[in-house]
């Protein structure tokens, strides 16, 4: 199947690249876990900076929080998820693994065994906190990073006074004990989110909802995901997470099929009023208009980091024909490119080209740091390299540079654009403002 081979490709070369490991692979890995090796680390803290810079920096009712992962257990008796945050689990009788109910047929599909009861099972990684190992001392890993933002409102509105509408953001690990984590960094254990709570007035929730619709398309778009892959579902009431009165799933077509990507949600007053009640602490605030007394309303536009990654991948990873072979790269947006340029010497052993390419590349560095120095094989593996991690252009120093073929060369480098293979002769000193472009 054609889809399959894309997700074996698209795995492969994260590999092969350096951009995803299996966690603990020396020890034969450990299932739900993933390592982003040096690319893949670049990459997400670029999806990361760009989600900042838009969702908070260019807008003036956005504030950043950093919560710890360790929360009071009463959040999340508080939050609902103690009592509610599981799937459905059933066991084979005769095998004895594990499944998701709603994922399996009548019977097991490892050995037809038959299934016993369904039952409730809990995603929420429990650990201890302190030394004692009583009831008192569970805690548990965040299964979302919203309860965060949600238990600093009062902290923030008492610091920063800020005015509603405005919203709380956070980018931050979360961790499900997932049932059956599958399609590679699609469903993990352990992966990332990009939240924001935003809190308003009830009398202008659908307005706040509808401008957030648009800006997670924006995101979309900007990130390099394949927005024509993209769908809303408009999730129905009997499947809607227990806080929400609307959700707006964003689903991507993956090559193992159409799955969320992003969730949208109108969470009603029901955190705030449930960390109210629970805590004792009173968080309603004063209408500016009426002077009435109100409990916020929340609208969550969340983002999967990791899913994120993995659509972007699924969206950029290009197969054509260039000079008599086939070649793979990726066509990522220069804005979230691991390495935004590479720099090569024509040759390694001469001395005068390497030195001119060092001050090409050390003098590019400098105004653009995520630029790397290649000189690693001939020109032909260069390019490959480069290619599959999504550079966006190459920059080769040649005889011409050292003006050996004239003085109107002199300076000049060949620059290489990754999509079109297409080289064209730029003065050094235009080289920022070019890859910048
Ligand atoms: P699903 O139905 O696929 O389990 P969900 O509806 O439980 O997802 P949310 O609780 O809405 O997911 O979480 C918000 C976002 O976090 C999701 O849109 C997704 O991008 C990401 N996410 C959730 N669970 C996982 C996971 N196990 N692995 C990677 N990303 C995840």
């Amino acid at each position: 199947m054609a889809s399959d081979t894309t997700m074996e490709k698209i795995i492969s070369l994260c590999k092969r690249r350096g951009f995803i490991y299996q966690g603990s692979e020396i020890y034969g890995g450990l299932a739900g876990t993933w390592d982003f090796g040096p690319y893949g680390a670049l990459l997400k803290e670029n999806i990361k900076n760009l989600w900042w810079k838009m969702m908070v920096d260019y807008r003036d009712d956005m504030y950043r929080v950093d919560a710890a992962i360790l929360m009071h257990p009463r959040v999340w008796e508080a939050s609902g998820h103690v009592r509610g945050f599981s799937d459905p689990l059933v066991e084979c009788k005769k095998c004895k693994r594990r499944f998701r109910a709603d994922q399996v047929g009548e019977r097991c599909p490892e050995c037809e065994g038959a299934f016993g009861e369904v039952r409730q099972f809990n995603m929420m990684f429990k650990t201890q906190i302190g030394a004692a190992e009583d009831a008192s001392s569970v805690s548990y890993l965040r299964p979302e990073t919203a309860g965060g933002m949600f238990v600093n409102f009062k902290n923030v509105m008492d610091s920063l006074h800020p005015k509603l509408p405005f919203g709380l953001a956070q980018i931050g690990k979360a961790f499900r004990n997932e049932i059956a984590p599958r399609d590679f960094i699609f469903r993990s254990r352990e992966f990332e989110q990009m939240e924001i709570e935003y809190f308003v007035h009830p009398r202008i929730w659908k307005e706040k909802f509808e401008e957030w619709r648009g800006a997670m398309h924006e995101f979309i778009k900007a990130v390099g995901i394949d927005s024509s892959k993209v769908s809303e579902l408009e999730v129905p009431g009997a499947e809607r997470a227990h806080y929400s009165q609307r959700t707006i799933d964003f689903e991507f077509e993956y090559p193992f099929g159409k799955k969320e990507l992003y969730g949208l949600a109108y969470r009603t007053d029901f955190d705030l009023g449930a960390h109210s009640k629970h805590s004792g602490v009173d968080v309603a605030v004063q209408d500016e208009e009426s002077g009435e007394k109100y409990m916020p309303h929340v609208i969550e536009p969340s983002f999967g980091v990791d899913r994120t990654i993995l659509a972007i991948l699924a969206s950029c990873y290009r197969e054509d024909e260039m000079g008599g072979e086939t070649r793979t790269y990726l066509a990522l947006p220069p804005v979230i490119a691991p390495v935004k340029a590479a720099v090569f010497p024509l040759l390694k052993n001469k001395p005068e080209l390497v030195a001119k390419a060092r001050e090409v590349y050390v003098a590019l560095k400098i105004e653009i740091p995520q630029v790397m120095w290649d000189d690693n094989g001939n020109i032909g593996k260069r390019y490959r390299r480069q290619d599959e991690i999504g550079t966006p252009y190459t920059i080769t120093i040649d005889f011409d540079t050292l003006g050996e073929s004239g003085a109107e060369k002199k300076d000049t480098v060949t620059v290489r654009d990754r999509n079109t293979g297409v080289q064209e002769r730029v003065h050094m000193n235009e080289l920022s403002s070019k890859i910048a472009a």
